[in-house]
């Protein structure tokens, strides 16, 4: 399906509207950088407290910047015994980058670190970029093992759909359903939900909207973390291959799958490939995406408009 539109700042963000409102609660918490919404039936509130307690301790493991988490410990070389988490994490994430060749890789932290996109206000020079990238190579770390050579990890753009993943399955076990795990716009649902794109211009704007049941929703862009510079935008979303943020064609990627960590890989790997790499959700099973061109056209894997119901609005 194509369909192009009036050509506003298009811009995408996750926006949730459940079924029954009434009934539910929504308790907050900050995780990730990021502010975490779990919402659920008044009933089910307990089960909600524990799973943000969840989020807490996925940040232990795989935050970049906390100084004692298993992540910053496995930089510091001061630990090579992996938890269950963080060996599955950097098992599908080196063979993701094998998959992407290596426009996703794991081993990106020098580059992140550089560009630091929250606080800079100038991009660094390029002889910054060309030494911050003499190390970014996913090949150059094995598991078991563990041996990640010079190099730094950054599980910034998974690991937050793997905690979606862990904390779904927290709320299966304990048979609690209608649940939407919300971390930061990384969605997990349990239940049928109706997702809807809107435009950040005007936010109370819904632009696009689909229905998923049982699933996860994730979106990249680059209007969530950047800064502007001799008019350009600098975001957090580098490829490998330069060592700069890139305009590759599309303002924001929507992922959606019943993996939250697939979803999570995919729509960074895809907002980084351009719309050509669409066809990388045929590795996963049930996976579909929804791109967003910066001129404002409606890019979909096929199929997608008839199996979530896809409404585009007027905006
Ligand atoms: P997301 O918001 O999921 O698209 O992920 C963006 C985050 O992933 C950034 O904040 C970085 O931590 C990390 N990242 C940036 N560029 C890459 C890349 N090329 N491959 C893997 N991770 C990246
Ligand atoms: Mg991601």
């Amino acid at each position: 399906m194509k369909k192009v539109f009036v050509p506003l700042l298009l811009i995408a963000a996750l926006f949730l509207s459940a079924c029954s409102q009434a009934k539910r609660e929504t308790l907050h918490t900050y995780a990730f950088d990021t502010v975490v919404n779990i919402s659920a039936g008044k009933e089910d509130i307990p089960y909600v407290r524990e799973a943000l307690d969840m989020c807490g301790e996925f940040e232990n493991i795989f935050s970049r910047t906390l100084p004692e988490s298993e992540l910053s410990l496995i930089n510091q070389k001061k630990t090579a015994s992996l938890s269950s988490d963080m060996e599955r994490v950097l098992d599908f994430s080196l063979s993701f980058s094998a998959l992407t060749d290596g426009a996703f890789d794991i081993t990106i932290a020098p580059l992140t670190s550089l560009w630091n996109v929250k606080q800079r206000t100038v991009p660094p020079s390029k002889e910054e970029i060309e030494k911050a990238k003499e190390n970014v190579d996913y090949r150059r770390v094995s598991l078991s093992p563990l041996d990640i050579g010079d190099a730094q990890l950054d599980l910034g753009a998974v690991a937050k759909g793997y905690a979606a993943d862990r904390i779904a399955d927290y709320f299966k076990e304990n048979n609690v359903s209608d649940v939407i795990i919300d971390l930061g716009g990384n969605v997990m649902l349990l239940g049928e939900f109706t997702v809807g794109v809107r435009n950040p211009d005007a936010p109370d704007s819904i632009f696009a909207k689909f229905t998923l049941r049982d699933k996860s929703a994730v979106t990249s862009g680059a209007y969530q973390r950047y800064f502007e510079y001799g008019g350009k935008r600098y975001h957090h979303i580098i490829d490998p291959r330069t060592g700069y943020s890139l305009q590759s064609g599309l303002s924001s990627v929507t992922v959606v799958s019943p993996s939250s960590m697939y979803a999570d890989a995919l729509s960074t790997a895809i907002y980084i490939l351009g719309e050509d790499a669409l066809s990388l959700c045929g590795h996963f099973p049930d996976t579909d995406a929804l791109l967003i061109t910066d001129e404002g056209e409606v890019i979909t894997t096929e199929g997608f408009e008839k199996k979530y119901s896809l409404e585009l609005t007027d905006n």
